[in-house]
């Protein structure tokens, strides 16, 4: 199988213009021998290559590329799979936009064309190199720095954690963890997760229920997340709790349960955000979105999780508007390093602004994908890097910091 794979990278600081004709040549021999073509744009400060060839070969050059200190932030482009080479010959060519014309480089990099059919005008490789050679893309380049100029130091204003029992009657117990904008250093929320009494997740917790019943269940089981808000003392805390969607739609008289447990624990609606996840199918969309409108009539705020992974996706916002989306962790997983999870999130948040609707991102471990997503202008946070799920109990946060540079 053929392979072709494209990036782009930050040259470093400390390495020379004249170092790059060494390592071109080091790499034309690599590239030679294990059949794979490279070719190799730089514009003084970033690089854009496309390489060419077996897949296992391209795979395995990528990997060393990625681990090559003489560069930084690299971005996969594309990985694309075709029946014959878009280039012919192996090795590796370098281009420096900054002495060449950039028609003369599109027009040489289009005369190395060899497919059987001549390079088209709109193959994909071929319009990267257009917008790399053209700078159009450039204000999405966010120069994040190294995970290690942050550390993150946990809060110990609230440890040990505020732990909670509830009575033994109690079939299900909540874990709660924080949703935070780290850099004001402000607690957003406290999500509380569904679990089994010993800790177990929520599909555990709903395995065995079936039809009517699991809607059922989902929502009795608030009460115990209310009740354990209470005793947790969230004072104004806004607190998020999770639904099905079609539990609002199925169980009669849904929205004034809720309402009814959150007055018996002593919360208000207008601190209780309901996420309902977009992976179940809504069948019946006037239903529910009638039950969004009690909610928000009644001052509960509304937000969509796993957006864009489910079956509603962008059509779910026409329909009807929520106070926030979260982006799942499917999506954020090394987004610093993927430049489809960059295009796909930068759209949301472009929507999602258009619309003033907050966007959430969840499940984020990494101090990069951090660091990119606040350049991309997401603001608040759930994840491991922050604080994990606590069963019972309020988590300790840990909040970055950036290290002072040592002189
Ligand atoms: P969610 O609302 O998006 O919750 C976030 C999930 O991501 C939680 O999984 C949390 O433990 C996990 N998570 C948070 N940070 C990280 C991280 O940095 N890395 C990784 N790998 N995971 C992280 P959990 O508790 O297993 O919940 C999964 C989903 O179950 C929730 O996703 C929500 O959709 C659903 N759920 C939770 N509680 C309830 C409930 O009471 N009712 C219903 N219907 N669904 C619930």
């Amino acid at each position: 199988m053929l392979t072709t794979i494209l990036y782009r990278s930050h040259i470093c600081e400390n390495v020379s213009v004249k170092s790059l004709e060494d390592m071109v040549s080091a790499a034309s021999r690599r590239n030679g021998e294990a059949d794979v073509t490279g070719i190799l744009l730089f514009n003084g400060t970033h690089f854009f290559q496309l390489l060419e060839g077996p897949d296992e070969s391209v795979s395995a050059i990528y990997k060393h590329i990625c681990e090559d200190t003489r560069h930084y932030n690299v971005v996969e482009l594309m990985r694309d799979y075709a029946p014959s080479r878009r280039f012919g010959k192996s090795g590796m060519e370098l281009f420096d936009l900054r002495e060449h014309d950039r028609d003369d480089v599109l027009q040489t990099v289009l005369d190395k064309g060899t497919s059987k059919y001549q390079l088209i005008y709109d193959d994909r490789a071929l319009q990267f190199f257009r917008t790399f050679v053209e700078s159009t893309e450039k204000e999405n380049y966010f120069e994040i720095p190294p995970a290690g100029s942050w550390e993150f130091i946990a809060d110990d204003a609230i440890l040990p954690p505020a732990t909670v029992t509830m009575d033994s009657q109690t079939e299900c117990s909540f874990a709660f963890q924080p949703i935070v904008d780290p850099l004001a250093r402000e607690v957003v929320a406290l999500e509380a997760l569904l679990r089994t009494p010993d800790g177990g997740s929520p599909e555990a917790w709903f395995a065995g229920l079936t039809g009517n019943e699991s809607y059922k269940a989902d929502l009795d089981c608030k009460k115990v997340a209310f009740a354990m808000a209470r005793k947790l003392n969230l004072r104004e805390q806004t607190l998020t709790v999770n639904l099905l969607p079609m539990t609002l739609v199925n169980i009669p008289g849904a929205v004034n349960f809720l309402l009814q447990e959150i007055e018996i624990n002593g919360l208000v609606p207008e601190q209780i955000i309901v996420e309902f996840t977009e992976r179940e199918i809504i069948s019946r969309l006037d239903a529910f979105t009638d039950a969004v409108r009690q909610l928000k009539a009644a001052g509960i705020r509304v937000a969509i999780e796993h957006f864009g992974e489910g079956f509603a996706g962008l059509s779910l916002l026409a329909q009807f508007q929520p106070d926030k989306i979260k982006i799942n962790r499917d999506l954020i997983r090394d987004v610093h390093k993927s430049g489809p999870r960059q295009a796909i999130i930068q759209a949301i948040i472009r929507c999602c602004t258009s619309l003033e609707i907050t966007v959430i991102a969840v499940g984020v471990e990494k101090a990069e994908e951090w660091m990119w997503l606040e350049s991309a202008g997401v603001y608040q946070f759930q994840g491991h890097l922050f604080a994990r799920p606590c069963l019972a109990g309020i988590p300790a946060i840990a909040w970055p910091e950036k290290k002072i540079p040592f002189i």
